[in-house]
């Protein structure tokens, strides 16, 4: 609960709110962004709005007034939260996580870093060197991922375009001591339409390889598979009808030198691929114009990929805690950072915003269980008579993706692994078929007034935030692994030790290619669900990013966007859950400070025997008896009106 600092900004906590209507809760927000006010609370959960200009709220002296504060002291802000998650690790040995969502552009990354600088800027008060090269190492990396990983797009010049989470670690002291991270790619990032030629940038980045401890060799690999793909996008193919070329000038000599191969061998993985026929034997099949270029993308966008794992690995080696003896040095505690993609729906939705969504419900699914177990627990502490909450239990929809046999992933997967040419609309009759009768899928097919042939593409999932259509369009092929295995044994037979490195599946000659890989979407899943495992055993924080407009303005509070994404963040949800039980808490001493004046026997002082009692007299007061609890140490107020009146009654005197 934040200090109520005067409603002229807005009230500082949705859970004040006369009701928890849309246009009340839009209202508000609209409010406090036009006053310069872009946090707001709903009990501990940060609502962020993207401010598009600088805000003087991050200096030090801002990191001094919420250093050490409870979350009620101060308005509410990204430190507040970064201080209850340090506070909660180091005074009571948990593991907590910071998750931080939104729509791309709403100021997710932005807000991961004030937060890591928070935590820099409150740890290692003895500047002890090893302490801050970790420190310096954590951010740096931060850089370098962001540096390979981000993209400009036209909803964000600095788009993440995957979901990053961050362990870092500390001692009983409270110290960083290292770090993990965990990357998330989605889709793999528009290197090869763009050719960023961002010169200090890019030196900028190097420079950082070499701080976290790339070695000259390893920064020059990633400088030659960088040119590698660029050269790649200069390639095109030509035919005469007959035979497949290569056309784009030196571009094959080009690679075989980066890469360390033969020009021969970079030619022929380009125009041909080696298939298994039924009979065992092995044979070499040319690609036709539109296969070749095929390939070459799919080669592009892996060689792109797997150096962006091959550097998370490295870095992770890097900054890993190493040595730490817990007999010798206490519980090593974790605070984890998760910088992650919220709800998408667009005009089209395809493969990635099926797999963010369904990224969402489970995180989704894992905010009201943690929300409410926490709150079941503060009431357990409390000494206070636990009541149901009825809410949405969004686990059918889970189910309906990830279940096995049943669910959407399976009979994507199924549909790939399936020989012959079944196609995504074929695949959409078997998703039809099978999951036609559940509560949360429809099939336009079903809907016989519905005479276009876009019904032929579409499934519409009911999500938990609102209903979205997918075109099913692109989901096969985005969901196999598209890369011919000639390229993977080009890249294993390289001479450049790195290189070589990060191709370990070439190895394996096409007869050995038998069992499939798994499948982006089933990959996806798996990391979800160790993400969510992850998370599960954590002291949730979380902050909600908003976007407040498509146009970048720091002026424009565009509605209907904003009403979009309060729904997609599942945010009066969160104020129902938050409201449920009582929707203001506050320590005994910190109500009477603020309220005391409000009552005969509490003012100046009062002369019972606890705060806890001089409490009771203000409420008996005011005549909200049936309207409170009383915990050992916090009263609980059920309804916000109790608290408008002793507010007015404050502001009148
Ligand atoms: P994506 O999902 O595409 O990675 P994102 O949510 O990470 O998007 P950011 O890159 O954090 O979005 O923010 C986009 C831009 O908005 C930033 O480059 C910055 O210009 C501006 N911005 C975001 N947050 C703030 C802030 N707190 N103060 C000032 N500017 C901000
Ligand atoms: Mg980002």
């Amino acid at each position: 609960m934040a200090e109520l600092e005067g409603f002229e900004f807005g009230k500082s906590d949705f859970v004040l709110l006369d009701e928890v209507t849309m246009e009340q809760f839009l209202e508000n927000l609209k409010l406090r962004f036009e006053k310069g006010r872009i946090y707001t609370f709903i009990g501990e959960v940060v609502v962020s709005v993207n401010p598009y200009r600088q805000m003087d709220v991050y200096g030090k002296d801002a990191i001094d007034a919420y250093r050490g504060r409870e979350l009620y002291e101060n308005p509410p802000h990204l430190y507040a939260v970064a201080d209850a998650a340090y506070k909660a690790m180091k005074r009571r040995a948990k593991d907590t996580c910071i998750v931080i969502s939104g729509e791309s552009g709403a100021g997710k990354t932005e807000a991961s870093k004030y937060i890591m600088q928070y935590i820099a800027a409150i740890t290692n008060p003895s500047q002890r060197a090893e302490v801050e090269s970790v420190k310096n190492v954590l951010l740096k990396s931060n850089c370098v991922l962001e540096a390979f990983g981000n993209a400009k797009t036209n909803r964000n010049d600095n788009s993440s375009r995957f979901g990053k989470y961050m362990d870092i670690n500390f001692n009983f002291n409270g110290d960083p001591t290292g770090g993990h991270i965990n990357n998330y790619l989605l889709e793999k990032v528009g290197i090869i339409a763009s050719s960023s030629d961002d010169r200090s940038c890019h030196r900028a980045v190097m420079g950082a390889l070499k701080v976290i401890g790339f070695s000259e060799e390893e920064v020059s690999s990633v400088y030659k598979i960088l040119s590698t793909i660029l050269h790649l996008g200069n390639l095109h193919f030509e035919t005469d009808g007959e035979s497949v070329q290569v056309v784009g000038g030196d571009s094959v000599r080009h690679i075989s030198e980066l890469t360390d191969t033969e020009p021969e061998s970079v030619n022929k993985a380009l125009l041909y691929r080696t298939v298994a026929t039924g009979g065992g034997e092995v044979i070499e099949k040319g690609h036709s114009e539109q296969e070749a270029s095929y390939g070459r993308d799919a080669f592009a966008k892996a060689l792109y990929e797997r150096l962006f794992a091959w550097i998370v690995g490295r870095i992770n080696s890097v900054i890993e805690v190493k040595n730490y003896n817990p007999a010798l040095h206490g519980k090593n505690t974790v605070i984890g950072v998760l910088d992650i993609y919220g709800f998408e729906i667009f005009d089209n939705n395809s493969f990635e915003q099926f797999c963010i969504n369904y990224c969402n419900e489970k995180l989704q699914q894992l905010f009201i269980e943690l929300i409410l177990r926490q709150e079941q627990e503060e009431y357990h502490r409390e000494g206070i008579t636990w009541q149901h909450i009825d809410y949405f239990n969004n686990q059918i929809i889970v189910d309906l993706v990830e279940q096995p046999h049943k669910g959407i992933i399976s009979i994507l997967d199924e549909a790939c692994l399936t020989a012959g040419k079944v196609t995504d609309t074929v695949c959409l009759d078997s998703m039809n078929h099978k999951l036609g009768q559940h509560p949360h899928y429809t099939s336009r097919k079903l809907n016989p007034t519905d005479k276009s042939m876009e019904f032929h593409r579409h499934f519409r999932i009911r999500h938990y935030a609102g209903d979205v259509t997918y075109s099913v369009e692109g989901f096969l092929d985005k969901n196999k692994d598209p890369l011919f295995q000639d390229f993977k044994r080009l890249m294993y037979n390289s001479s450049d030790p790195v290189l070589k490195e990060m191709w370990p599946d070439g190895q394996l000659s096409i007869t050995e290619v038998t069992k499939r890989p798994l499948t982006a979407a089933t990959l996806f899943k798996n990391s979800i669900i160790a993400l969510v495992d992850k998370l599960a055993c954590k002291e949730p924080y979380y902050v909600r990013c908003i976007k407040p407009n498509e146009v970048k303005s720091p002026m424009l509070f565009d509605d209907a966007r904003c009403r979009h994404q309060v729904a997609y963040l599942g945010l009066l949800e969160n104020v129902r859950v938050r409201r449920a039980g009582f929707a203001y808490r506050q320590p005994y001493e910190r109500f009477l400070q603020r309220y005391k004046m409000t009552c005969e026997y509490t003012w100046p002082n009062h002369l019972m025997s606890s705060d806890r009692e001089a409490v009771e007299a203000i409420v008996v007061q005011h005549g909200f008896e049936g309207d409170v609890a009383y915990g050992h140490t916090k009263l609980f107020v059920r309804t916000p009106r109790s608290l408008f009146t002793l507010e007015q009654e404050r502001a009148a005197l």
